[in-house]
């Protein structure tokens, strides 16, 4: 994008902790906020707090943000943890309870593997292609969704699903002498399956 007069403006907001001044700027930002340690925004406003040291991302759709963090977890090619089976469940909209029906299995093992580093090869498969068919079915069904939004995530739906067979083929214990996997997420990707236009921080770069 090209340069504009707001390249240079200061973003401000107010405080939520303490009332005081917010600056905003663009930089990346760990949004240890969705449950995970591993997700980066890049590129995202960020705004903090000179008082009090807060510190806030501006997310525009987090309803969004998080079924593309869903899809990027579900194509994990090594072990799901399970913080990250945690968060799957909960952007795919169940309770541990309901979870714990579906899969088959009680409500205190659920707590066990979300509690572990790596699940088991099968429960993460289970894991996977549960969760991989609610969002699907939540697109499909979703009311109320307008068509454009709707295209925009079976495509995104479609980039995933359609490799899930491969995935599942591959998932390993764990990557050797690989750092572990970190999400990272641009705007322009999220621009791309979000349900609002992400105008307010692209006008910025
Ligand atoms: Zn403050």
């Amino acid at each position: 994008m090209a340069p504009t007069k707001e390249m240079n403006e200061v973003v401000v907001s107010k405080c939520y902790e303490c009332g005081s001044t917010m600056e905003g700027k663009l930089e990346n930002y760990r949004y240890t906020e969705c449950g995970l340690s591993s997700v980066v925004l890049k590129n995202v406003l960020v705004f903090r707090c000179k008082e009090c040291g807060v510190s806030q991302a501006q997310i525009c759709d987090a309803a969004a943000l998080h079924r593309v963090l869903a899809c990027m977890i579900l194509m994990k090619e090594t072990r799901l943890s399970g913080l990250e089976l945690r968060f799957l469940r909960k952007v795919a909209g169940y309770s541990a309870t309901d979870f714990a029906v579906v899969s088959g299995t009680s409500k205190s093992v659920m707590s066990r593997w979300e509690h572990r580093p790596a699940l088991a090869k099968q429960t993460d498969r289970l894991v996977r292609l549960i969760c991989a068919h609610k969002l699907l079915s939540d697109i499909l069904c979703e009311a109320g969704m307008p068509d454009a939004d709707r295209d925009r995530l079976l495509e995104q739906a479609r980039e995933s699903l359609t490799n899930m067979e491969e995935t599942l083929k591959r998932i390993q214990a764990k990557k050797k002498g690989r750092r572990p996997v970190q999400y990272e997420i641009d705007p322009v990707m999220l621009s791309r399956y979000g349900t609002t236009d992400h105008a307010s921080v692209a006008v910025l770069q």
